[in-house]
């Protein structure tokens, strides 16, 4: 079986699909790897470590992609490259949503099957191929960091010759896996937390991390673990009891998604004005549209009255050796679990195969 690994084109993006060592795991299980020169530069893995690791280093993308049975990338390839994409190939690749009317077609015409990452079910065997709960763990640490280094004061309380510092305020808005990371971090650094979600069997797991719960007497469960859609009127009690907690804050890290809708928008113009100035509201959301009405996605805007809110894009590329580990992990496992005497099969009856399965034997499926 030959794996193909590209070097990622699109925009931001510096993480590669496959890192060295797990390149080296599917060498010994007799698959050959061929990588394209340059593919994990940027995320600190030279063409030799994957070279050492026993993969091939290909000079182009076409000559990587020549006779390849699976083809790993992080985004999905850009229209150039998918007519270079051998007929009949898998592709194992996030698919955004952003993306993916454009792409899926063009890779279904290919005869590209393709797996989507996002859509790894989120049952306790799929767990370890979870590349959403990977990256997502990325993303709220660096929010943290970000909006520490944004801020104009520190974290934690100090208690120095020079006098006395309060701790920072920070709250969370959704505790899923970002938001739990996110808690973890901001506490370790100091802060005093607070979060809140629409999950209410999240309580406990930010209580254990230190952070106290925010009751904003809405509860909205969807499938899956998931929260869902809530209606206007959810929303309007969800930001009546924000608006209260919010104007203390120093950092608001804001993580709360519905999947496949846009982002629910928490924060109002007026919360933003009830805020004090220099305090930072980091919206790890801004990629599905933010959970602040004044959220610019990729950009950092600074209000009249001081507050900064920072709409990050791709947050786990901004750390990309550890986000690559992590992924590359996700994607060796999903792999392991697919070989069948050493070839790729692919089952549309499997639990896990199936869901993640978009474009199949010419056509694209939902
Ligand atoms: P997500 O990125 O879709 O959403 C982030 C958080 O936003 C969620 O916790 C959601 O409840 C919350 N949210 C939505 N609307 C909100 C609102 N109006 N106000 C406040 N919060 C709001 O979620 P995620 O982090 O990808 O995962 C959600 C959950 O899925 C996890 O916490 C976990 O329970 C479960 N999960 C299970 C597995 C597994 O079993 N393999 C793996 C990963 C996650």
């Amino acid at each position: 079986m030959r794996v193909a690994v590209l070097k990622e084109r699109a925009e931001l993006e510096r993480r590669v699909a496959l890192v060295p060592e797990s390149a080296g795991k599917l060498v010994k299980a007799g698959a050959d790897v061929i990588v394209e020169q340059g593919a994990g530069q940027a995320a600190g893995f030279p063409d030799s470590h994957y070279t050492a690791a026993g993969a091939t280093v290909a000079p182009s993308s076409s000559q990587a992609l020549t006779g390849a049975h699976v083809v790993l990338t992080v985004q999905p390839p850009l229209p150039a490259q998918i007519a270079e994409l051998p007929p009949g190939a898998v592709l194992i690749s996030l698919v955004p949503a952003a993306t993916a009317s454009e792409a899926l077609p063009k890779l279904a015409a290919r005869k590209i099957t393709v797996l989507a990452l996002e859509r790894v079910p989120r049952i306790t065997r799929a767990q370890s191929m979870d590349v959403l709960s990977s990256q997502a763990t990325v993303t709220g640490y660096k929010a943290v960091l970000v909006g520490a280094g944004a801020m104009p004061r520190l974290m934690p309380m100090m208690t120095t010759a020079a006098g006395s510092l309060t701790p920072a305020r920070a709250l969370i808005i959704g505790a899923g896996v970002a938001g739990l990371q996110a808690i973890a971090t901001s506490r370790r650094l100091g802060a005093v937390v607070s979060a809140f979600d629409v999950r209410s069997a999240v309580k406990e797991q930010v209580q254990s991390l230190g952070a106290s719960f925010v009751d904003v007497g809405v509860t909205a469960e969807g499938s899956g673990g998931y929260a869902r859609e809530q209606t206007d009127d959810e929303q309007a009690r969800i930001q009546q009891a924000l608006a209260h907690h919010i104007k203390d804050m120093d950092l608001v890290i804001s993580t709360a998604a519905i999947p496949g809708k846009p982002a629910p928008v928490l924060i109002t113009d007026a919360m933003v004005a009830s805020m004090k100035p220099g305090s930072v509201i980091v919206d790890v959301a801004a990629d599905t549209g933010g959970n602040c009405a004044l959220t610019t996605p990729g950009e950092d805007v600074i209000t009249a009255n001081g507050v900064r809110i920072i709409g990050p894009l791709n947050l786990p590329a901004t750390m990309p050796l550890h986000a690559s580990q992590m992924f590359s992990r996700n994607v060796l496992t999903l792999l392991q679990y697919l070989m069948k005497d050493g070839q790729v099969v692919i089952d549309l009856g499997d639990e896990i195969t199936g869901p993640m399965c978009v474009a199949h034997a010419g056509q694209v499926r939902s």
